[in-house]
């Protein structure tokens, strides 16, 4: 099952919906199966899914994050240092690299890591190869 937040073009009207998969979206959007819950009309779009992390947060809150924050960052930073010691760094070739180990069995899987899209994870995930995204601070960052 997958949720999006679909929008009406015509009264601007936000609501929920399930499908079953993206497919179904697409196929009961062509049969103009679906309609705005409101004003029933059929021009329904779905919205691009926004993270979480980006969910109006009032200033308390903020604060609370940003100590939370600081604890893990010392647990990150050390996690990167052992990442960087036992893995490969392939840069924005993760999706790439990744495919090559999983279909090439010769190849020694060393673990590595890089760049890669949400899309490119979800992808990678359908296609049976496991990558995780983890949390990673810039070192310039201060
Ligand atoms: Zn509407």
């Amino acid at each position: 099952m997958i949720k999006y937040k679909l929008f009406c073009k015509n009264c601007d009207f936000k609501f929920d919906s399930w499908f079953a998969s993206s497919n179904e979206y697409e196929r009961l959007k062509k049969k103009k199966l679906l309609n705005c819950h409101k004003c029933n009309s059929f021009r329904v779009e779905k919205t691009i899914m926004a993270p979480q992390l980006i969910n109006n947060k009032s200033k308390g809150d903020e604060k609370i994050n940003l100590q939370k924050y600081n604890k893990v960052k010392k647990t990150i930073i050390d996690y990167q240092k052992f990442i960087k010691d036992n893995f490969k760094y392939v840069g924005d070739n993760f999706a790439y690299e990744a495919r090559s180990i999983h279909y090439n069995s010769k190849k020694k899987s060393k673990g590595i890591y890089g760049n890669a899209s949400k899309d490119d994870l979800k992808e990678l995930k359908e296609e049976g190869i496991d990558a995780q995204m983890i949390p990673w601070i810039d070192e310039n960052e201060n």
